[in-house]
């Protein structure tokens, strides 16, 4: 008796150890350079992926540089390290196709590079990036990170405050959809202290202006502020309406949306009465993944440096130990990869 116990104790260590440490992942949401532009290089990030399961990942620049003021005493790390403005950015394409075409054919596979460097308000966006596909059409296999509404990033953007439905950018979707491109879009929902949906408007507008392009809304359109000033489920109920309206959108959850709109750490313990599991997962952002399986990815957003990226994305094993297997099969790998162009897809099927 006593050996059976300890037998069943063994293989339920070993069950749960298995079970938790066994995902792989797709990472839909990766920059290779920080807001000055600088990055460790893409052998840096496929050592990342080896080491954390991760078979393919998005690769793209960042949109915005930096200035250095001459005020500032200090050159800037992050782009609120001071006040000085960000300005459009074009170089971060170029830096990404080089470091891209020097790879190995196999290392090649496994990334998926973005165009994201270009001004949103500019009515010749959707030209100067029709030109560099037509350049390149076997290396861009998506428009983004589209920074539209970003509360702070915002506030210091050189010249016209972009939105999602800028007349600049509908006709970039357009030219997205016809290269059978899709687009992270970057679009926060509302402003960092508004109670309602301020800028949710701008984003159906955008939607519905390009119905056959594929849109993935980054950060499920929150950012690292907004959480404060609505609750958790006015996010879910928002999302379950969109992408009941919306066939052509996805979610990415990096950065902003694990937690707290999905996990709470600070919950530990049985708190059903706040719809929480055991481990903190909230039971209706698990039904909603359950109710669209094919419509969420994850992403690490990282900016250049990869020692975080693994255990960004292992942060989410948490809510796959709540979903069925089959529904984390495609939020964690399938997903990511349904949205990039055909030829893409299968040359991908080819080489297996
Ligand atoms: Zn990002």
């Amino acid at each position: 008796m006593r050996y059976v116990l300890s037998l069943a104790a063994a293989l339920m260590t070993l069950s749960t150890v298995s079970h938790a440490g066994n995902y792989s992942y797709n990472d839909c949401h990766v920059h290779v350079v920080n807001f000055m532009q600088q990055g460790e290089g893409l052998d840096a990030l496929l050592k990342s992926m080896d080491e954390n399961n991760i078979n393919h990942a998005m690769i793209t620049g960042i949109g915005v540089m930096k200035k250095w003021a001459e005020t500032e005493p200090q050159k800037p790390k992050y782009y609120l390290s001071d006040a000085a403005p960000v300005y459009w950015y074009s170089g971060t394409d170029y830096r990404l196709l080089n470091e891209y075409k020097s790879l190995k054919e196999e290392d090649q596979k496994r990334l998926h590079p973005f165009i994201t460097g270009f001004n949103p308000t500019d009515l010749n966006a959707a030209a100067q990036l029709e030109q560099m596909i037509k350049t390149d059409p076997k290396v861009w296999q998506g428009v983004g990170e589209v920074f539209t509404r970003h509360d702070d990033l915002s506030a210091i953007t050189e010249g016209e405050t972009p939105r999602a439905n800028h007349q600049a950018l509908k006709k970039l979707y357009k030219m997205a959809g016809k290269y059978d491109l899709p687009v992270l879009l970057h679009s926060n929902l509302t402003s960092k202290r508004d109670k309602g949906w301020l800028y949710l408007e701008e984003l159906e507008d955008a939607l519905e202006s390009a119905p056959e392009t594929r849109f993935i809304l980054a950060h499920a359109g929150t950012s690292g502020t907004l959480h404060r000033w609505q609750t958790h489920e006015d996010l879910n109920k928002l999302i379950d309406k969109l992408l009941t309206k919306y066939d052509n959108l996805w979610i990415d959850m990096s950065w902003s949306v694990l937690e707290p709109y999905i996990t709470e750490s600070e919950t530990p313990g049985i708190d059903v009465d706040r719809g929480k599991t055991r481990k903190g997962v909230s039971i209706n952002w698990m039904h909603l993944l359950e109710k669209y399986p094919d419509r969420f990815m994850i992403g690490s957003d990282v900016v250049g440096k990869y020692k975080s990226q693994g255990k960004i994305l292992h942060d989410f094993d948490e809510l796959f130990d709540h979903l069925k297997p089959e529904t984390v099969k495609k939020v964690a790998e399938e997903n990511f990869l349904s949205i990039l162009p055909k030829w893409r897809q299968e040359e991908l099927k080819n080489s297996q």
